[in-house]
């Protein structure tokens, strides 16, 4: 699931797509001028743009340009009729990561989009440590001494949080309120049950859970 932003002018293929791409889950933000890109993209935080460059104020590898200039480095591909060589050179010199020619099959785009975003997604790949515990955000697993440590569903989601927040107290409601969707019932008490057994968990890992008394938990 992606936030893209659709800039075609061509009313019929724009909604289309579209369509197709909110069906496969996406959000999609629809433009069709090179000036409503630049809007949009400081507005929101796109995951992925798909940029006609037959755009009806500006030429879309000028708006790629501006983008690039403007330090914007999400991902664009550039959807066109314009299949000439020396324009794909352009528009991949000019930042573009992907380029696809219409008429195209949407099921060829839709493998492009996630190949781009699973790129992105290895690019932003973030290892967050504590001790010899080291948490891989992209493979969502828990290693100590590059061994994965085996967690229940709760212990995951708690040491997650704590971890994310780094030096930061996590408050007891904060985290039942996030187990929720696990576990309607989660108590207080209980909620000191799994951190006791996450705590033997991490045992030789030099991470340490400390108790907030009265608020919650911590690891520094
Ligand atoms: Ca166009």
């Amino acid at each position: 699931m992606a936030y893209m932003l659709l800039a075609e002018d061509d009313e019929l293929l724009a909604n289309g797509l579209s369509k197709t791409l909110r069906h496969s889950g996406h959000k999609i933000d629809q433009v069709r001028t090179g000036l409503d890109v630049s809007a949009a993209t400081s507005a929101n935080a796109y995951d992925l743009v798909i940029l006609d460059l037959g755009l009806p104020d500006t030429d879309g590898l000028i708006v790629l340009e501006q983008l690039r200039k403007d330090g914007r480095t999400l991902p664009v591909l550039i959807l066109t009729a314009r299949d000439a060589p020396e324009d794909r050179i352009r528009g991949l010199d000019l930042g573009a990561n992907d380029y696809l020619c219409k008429p195209f099959n949407v099921g060829e785009l839709e493998a492009r989009i996630r190949a781009l975003l699973r790129k992105e997604k290895w690019a932003n790949r973030v290892e967050i440590k504590s001790g010899s515990l080291v948490f891989d955000t992209v493979a969502n697993k828990f290693f100590i001494d590059n061994e994965q440590v085996d967690l229940s569903a709760r212990e995951f989601v708690i040491l997650e949080m704590l971890l994310q927040r780094k030096g930061r107290v996590v408050f007891k409601n904060e985290i039942i309120e996030h187990l929720f969707n696990l576990d309607k019932d989660m108590t207080n008490n209980a909620l000191d049950i799994v951190v006791h057994r996450l705590r033997k968990k991490l045992d030789k890992s030099g991470c340490i859970i400390q108790t907030v008394k009265g608020l919650g938990f911590i690891i520094e």
